[in-house]
């Protein structure tokens, strides 16, 4: 018999994570995890926080959607269970404008797929009923461009990213529902990256039948909870009338736990699968943080901070491609173009957690999730105006330092 191998046990150090996710965890959330007692996933006051959390997440959402609530685990589970109700043989539209949308794009391409498409490429099926739309990276999805799609396909489902995380661009989210309102299409919509960041109502958009997020980006609740979903009344019927092929990320059954049954608000959850004390009570705080911060004003706090920051790279000779608030993505200047894995490696190696895109052309991302003060703002733009300047560049940082110093106190003056 050979020994078991017992490596040491694992010590994972505390890196500035300024990429586009995971966010840094605010230590409200991680006491509220390790603080919580062994309760089963039944026992009164998991079933009552799992009721809360509904709740809370409907003031995030900006909905009434009965079926709003949580799916345990990473974006993908979120975006699983919603796009579960695509079937086999269903006509859907696609628009991917980078990473994110792409990947989802191929999920849908794998579940509209009839048995046949799939065998025929059985990892990246090509099913006659999907159309993929192709927007380059670095541009966002426009309204006229979904109008004049969905005018012409008329597809059953439509399905865009709000925020394409990708290549930090924005995408025309009224267009988009107000086409699916046009044409009779129900759209699904990755918000991944723009939950807890943007301040938005999903009600103010009927086209859109199905949202999904994340825990870990603008929602900031790492240790691994919960996707936030949303589903309107007519998607929930589709499934209702045609099925879906899951048990545990089906739409209606996923949600009786958090007390939906049937169409309703039951006083507490039925059993779905085992849910974790722990991750509900992080989960909890995490949105008590976000809602006692305020949705608007965290969206303000997001916009402010970016602009310094953009400012900033764009002072060092970077070239920012991006429009989203919780992240920068840009172009090296001169010498350093083309360098951009190179400093990304060189910032990582030191714990400063930057990002390249994951998809061609290769730039640098840096995120701000959780990092919305001017001294965390400040921070990140020495560590990466150090590491230009270690690979050659010339930026002067003292200028640089002047320039945030202005942005934060010009802020900080009464106006007239
Ligand atoms: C991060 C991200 C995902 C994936 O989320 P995971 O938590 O990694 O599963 C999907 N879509 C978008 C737009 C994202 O930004």
């Amino acid at each position: 018999m050979t020994e078991p191998m017992i490596f040491p046990s694992l010590e994972i150090p505390e890196t500035l994570a300024a990429g586009p996710g995971p966010g840094n965890t605010d230590p409200r959330v991680l006491q509220a995890f390790a603080n919580t007692g062994l309760a089963d996933h039944m026992q009164a006051d998991v079933l009552r926080g799992m009721i809360e959390c509904k709740q809370m997440l409907r003031d995030l959402w900006g909905t009434s959607n009965t079926y709003t609530y949580g799916v345990g685990g990473t974006g993908f589970s979120g975006l699983d269970c919603m796009l579960n109700a695509i079937l086999p043989g269903d006509s859907v539209v696609a628009f991917q404008n980078g990473t994110f949308s792409g990947i989802d794009a191929m999920t849908i391409r794998m579940k509209a797929a009839t048995r046949a498409e799939l065998a025929a490429d059985a990892m990246n099926p090509q099913p006659a009923s999907v159309t993929v739309i192709d927007v380059p990276h670095g541009e966002s999805v426009s309204g006229k461009l979904v109008e004049q799609v969905l005018a012409e396909k008329k597809p059953k489902w439509a399905f865009m990213a709000h925020w394409e995380t990708g290549s930090g661009r924005i995408n025309d989210l009224k267009g988009f529902s107000d086409a699916c309102v046009k044409h009779g299409v129900m759209g699904l919509i990755d918000a991944v990256s723009s939950l807890g960041i943007e301040d938005f109502s999903i009600d103010d958009y009927p086209g859109v039948a199905g949202w999904a997020s994340c825990p870990q980006k603008g929602v900031l609740c790492l240790p691994l909870t919960y996707a936030p979903v949303s589903f309107t009344d007519s998607y929930i019927q589709t499934v209702r009338e045609n099925g879906c092929h899951s048990y545990v990320h089906n739409p209606i059954l996923e949600a009786r736990h958090w007390g939906i049954v049937d169409g309703e608000d039951v006083a507490a959850g039925t059993y779905h699968r085992t849910h974790s004390g722990y991750a509900v009570a992080a989960f909890h705080e995490a949105l008590r943080i976000t809602l006692q911060h305020g949705r608007a004003q965290k969206a303000r706090d997001y916009a402010f901070h970016e602009k310094a920051l953009r400012d900033a790279v764009t002072a060092m000779g970077c070239d920012v491609t991006s429009n989203m608030t919780s992240l920068v993505v840009l172009n090296l200047p001169g010498d350093l173009a083309g360098r951009e894995k190179e400093l990304v490696g060189n910032c990582r190696a030191v714990g400063f957690g930057i990002w390249p895109t994951l998809s061609e052309p290769v730039q640098v991302r840096i995120g701000i999730l959780n990092q919305i003060t001017p001294a965390a703002i400040t921070d990140i733009v020495n560590r990466f105006g150090k590491a230009m300047n270690d690979m050659g560049a010339n930026v002067d940082l003292e200028a640089i330092n002047a320039l945030l110093d202005q942005h934060y106190t010009a802020a900080l003056e009464p106006a007239e």
